[in-house]
């Protein structure tokens, strides 16, 4: 079968919730993927950063393949032997207090969610069903009703209605309306360091420690959601250590697994997760054995070959370069570590045409927010390939 046939397979068959570039991949390896025909491109998406540790990382592979010989569900009915040995390491890497292991990232939302909520009304006595919490405009954490009840892209939300009460939304960036927005019923703040699906928008320098110290004066959880930011891609484990400070609660996922598999997590700094008793909240795949041997060898390797290092003074090197292009359609170049945003002026007719020019190159990755090229290769990537995607890059936006 030709790419065009799987094309029309999917078209027959599937709903058509997204539009991906007519392209067919059916093998990976770091930086590299393959498509049907045999054409090689260079992975500038990272499946939305959760290959960070690129294409099937052979010891995330090995780990994979040990475990799913030995054991790969229990449920959480019972204990398994790969639980235990998970939270230790997630928790020590990250300098967690606790953990909750969900699988996709929405699922993780919707755990501090509850956990925020719970906290509120049983620690800081918010009246029963009053608990508020703030969220930012521009925002994404996922697609779930109760979460896409709260954001502010109107398709996201286009006939789904009704949604969950309870949220209040204010602009990214401004922590003066942060300050403004908090009442008595406040119980936690919900944002992403740097908004990813919402164009790779970077906030103020100084947002997230003003941020950080208002959440402190009112009793009010800081939940960061670093599911896109984490782990890595701006070139700290976590991009909250950018302005040094610690969420009450982080969620991941995504690379967690290397992109072997849904896994997420909800990382506590403080006791908050203690407000979960038996059967308030749970899910039959979370913290399954396959999934704790495989996010700990995804976790491990981030370290061990020094990826996080990497995705730091790569990606000062990469913005660095993509800044000298000279071309009409750049608006501006904007990020942090691998997680890099090119914005296009509007009359440059989107972002869409030059992702599929470059795909014509050989390089994949996605427009977002219309306007935004996003470019976020696996952290391994070294300088030289990036030189070898900076001339393509250039090509494809300084013609036409
Ligand atoms: C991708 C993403 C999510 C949702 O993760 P899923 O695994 O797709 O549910 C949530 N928040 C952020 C910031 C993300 O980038």
């Amino acid at each position: 079968m030709k790419s065009d046939d799987y094309i029309r397979l999917e078209n027959k068959y599937g709903a058509s919730n997204y539009k991906p570039l007519d392209v067919v991949l059916s093998r990976g390896e770091g930086i590299w993927v393959w498509d049907v025909e045999g054409r090689k491109y260079m992975d500038c998406l990272s499946s939305y950063s959760a290959v960070n540790q690129g294409h099937c990382h052979p010891k995330i592979l090995s780990a994979l393949k040990e475990q799913a010989e030995k054991l790969t569900l229990v449920s959480r009915a019972f204990h398994s032997d790969q639980l235990g040995p998970f939270y230790q390491e997630v928790c020590e890497r990250t300098k967690s207090h606790s953990v909750l292991p969900m699988n996709s990232g929405a699922e993780a939302v919707e755990t501090a969610i509850k956990a925020v909520r719970k906290w509120g009304y049983q620690e800081k006595k918010v009246a029963p069903g009053q608990a508020e919490i703030i969220v930012c405009e521009n925002n994404f954490h996922g697609r779930t009703l109760t979460i896409i009840g709260f954001s502010t892209e109107e398709q996201y939300k286009d006939g789904y209605a009704p949604f969950t009460p309870g949220f209040k939304i204010i602009p990214f960036g401004d922590a003066e309306a942060l300050e403004a927005a908090i009442t008595p019923n406040t119980v936690g703040f919900l944002v992403e360091p740097i908004q990813g699906e919402g164009g790779v928008i970077v906030p103020p320098t100084g947002y997230l420690k003003s941020v950080r110290e208002i959440c402190d004066q009112n009793n009010v959880m800081l939940v960061l959601d670093e599911i896109q930011t984490g782990l890595g891609r701006t070139g700290k484990l976590f991009a909250e250590e950018h302005e040094d400070i610690e969420s009450d609660l982080t969620l991941i996922g995504k690379a967690l697994s290397g992109g072997f598999y849904p896994v997420s997590a909800v990382l506590s700094n403080k006791e908050v997760l203690g407000v979960f008793k038996p059967g308030d909240h749970g899910s039959t795949f979370g913290g399954n054995p396959l999934a704790c041997a495989v996010a700990r060898a995804a976790l491990s390797v981030l370290f061990e070959e020094k990826m996080i290092e990497n995705a730091a003074v790569q990606g000062k090197y990469f913005q660095k370069r993509l800044k000298e292009i000279k071309s009409p359609h750049i608006k501006e170049v904007r990020g942090k570590g691998l997680l890099i945003g090119v914005e296009l002026f509007p009359e440059a007719g989107g972002a869409r045409k030059f992702c599929e020019a470059l795909r014509d190159k050989g390089i994949l990755c996605k427009e977002t927010h219309t306007h935004v090229i996003r470019l976020a290769p696996p952290l391994i990537i070294q300088q030289n390939e990036l030189n070898w995607a900076l001339e393509r890059i250039r090509e494809v936006l300084t013609k036409g």
